[in-house]
């Protein structure tokens, strides 16, 4: 890190300094679960996945071929026109949905970029919806740990106050519940406001907050809840969803009563092409109206012929049986350091290849260590490593990588 910069990072000057960066990585290729930094000449295993979005793995094969193929035939056509690739992917996402175990009410697709835009749609279309039913329904309930993005309306419903603090006044009408409050507590908060509030967005698996799950139970009450009071449920599965957690839909894990009216999807349906999408069911379909909202990308042939590609993939059986195989791989191993190191480790938690690791204080220095030995792993919350590797990682990976991790927490 010491070494003179040059190339491109000679123009690091040029950027807005919103990123921490620690150290200075110039990452120039990658294949498959490795990445390779050619300023300090390195290669490493990669267990961040570009934060849980390169799931097929890094300049995979047929993701390039689809770009390139597309890209030649045509990239973006706007929404004024039907395009072949954009309906594809629609009627694709709906049916694995269906045919994995997913919502099957939610028949209705809208395209856009990224993940926030994409709860950004979704909370439109719940306010559009409580607006029909009242004339203050338009307000949201969200979870303390929570992260949904960073425009104004996303930030809105993201709990950390470091990320909202500094903008002042952001979108009116949102209220934060505490997910481990009993349902009786939650279920008099929201019936006792239920003229304001139109939607709740919760992540099943809560990711920047710290990998932590949701239990089945809470989410069947909440969804419960929610319905008895018109408000509509929001699953924001941009970490968890596609694949992550060992079914297409984390929702998949819960029984039907439980699924969201509307669920978001973004980082994994591209492989790092910015696609996303909010999947609605009739009765929010109902209340949208032409004009009610848009985006110039959105449906694009290229991203869409992508994202074809990737729900084909992932959402195959025997892709996903493999996702959860590879967890218990990930789990087995961290448990027993888990059991070695008592003392510094405190809990072991997640689904399929989305897992968490908390330690009793940031582990800073053991996310370090990692990187000089060859493996880059990120954290979440406030003292989590977060296992969040290519779901087409290898075994032979998953071992190298895994004792990088444990000689890490050794050494440290
Ligand atoms: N929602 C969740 C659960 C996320 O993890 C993220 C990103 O980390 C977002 C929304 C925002 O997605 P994007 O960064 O693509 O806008």
């Amino acid at each position: 890190a010491s070494k003179q910069l040059k190339g491109p990072l000679a123009n690091k000057e040029f950027q807005v300094t919103t990123y921490a960066r620690p150290t200075d990585l110039l990452i120039t290729r990658g294949k498959g679960s490795v990445l390779y930094d050619d300023l300090h000449n390195k290669k490493y295993v990669d267990f961040t996945a570009g934060i849980a979005v390169t799931s097929l793995g890094h300049a995979n094969e047929n993701v390039s071929k689809i770009l390139c193929e597309q890209s030649k035939k045509l990239i973006h056509s706007s929404n004024l026109y039907y395009n072949a690739e954009c309906l594809n992917l629609s009627k694709k996402i709906v049916d694995k949905t269906k045919s994995l175990g997913g919502q099957h009410d939610c028949s209705k697709v809208f395209l856009c970029s990224t993940g926030t835009e994409a709860n950004e749609a979704a909370l439109k279309f719940a306010k559009k919806h409580g607006s029909l039913l009242g004339p203050k329904k338009h307000g949201i309930v969200a979870f303390e740990n929570s992260f949904h993005g960073r425009t104004m309306g996303a930030l809105s419903v993201t709990s950390n106050p470091k990320y909202r603090t500094p903008f002042g006044d952001l979108v009116p009408g949102t209220s934060f519940l505490n997910i481990q409050d009993e349902l009786s507590v939650l279920s008099d908060l929201i019936s006792s406001k239920k003229d304001k509030i139109a939607g709740l967005i919760v992540e099943p698996v809560q990711g920047e907050g710290g990998v932590l799950p949701i239990s089945a139970e809470k989410l069947v009450g909440l969804k419960q809840i929610c319905s008895e009071n018109d408000v509509i449920v929001i699953h924001d599965e941009i970490q968890c969803g596609m694949g992550r957690t060992g079914k297409l839909w984390a929702h998949a894990y819960l029984p039907k009563e439980a699924h969201p009216d509307i669920f978001t999807s973004a980082k994994a349906l591209g492989n790092g092409f910015p696609i996303a999408a909010t999947m609605v069911n009739e009765k929010i379909n109902n209340a949208l109206q032409v004009g009610d909202h848009g985006t110039t990308y959105g449906g694009n042939p290229l991203g869409a012929a992508l994202g074809c590609y990737v729900v084909d993939t992932i959402g195959d059986e025997k892709f996903l049986q493999e996702v959860i195989r590879k967890g218990e791989i990930f789990k087995n191993s961290l448990k027993k350091l888990h059991n070695a190191y008592p003392d510094h480790i405190t809990n072991l938690r997640g689904q399929g290849l989305m897992i968490g690791l908390e330690f009793t204080e940031a582990p800073k220095e053991v996310i370090s260590k990692c990187r000089d030995l060859g493996l880059l792993i990120i954290t979440a919350g406030k003292s989590t490593v977060r296992f969040v590797p290519p779901l087409t990682i290898t075994d032979a990976e998953i071992e190298e990588g895994l004792s990088i991790f444990e000689r890490a927490v050794k050494e440290v």
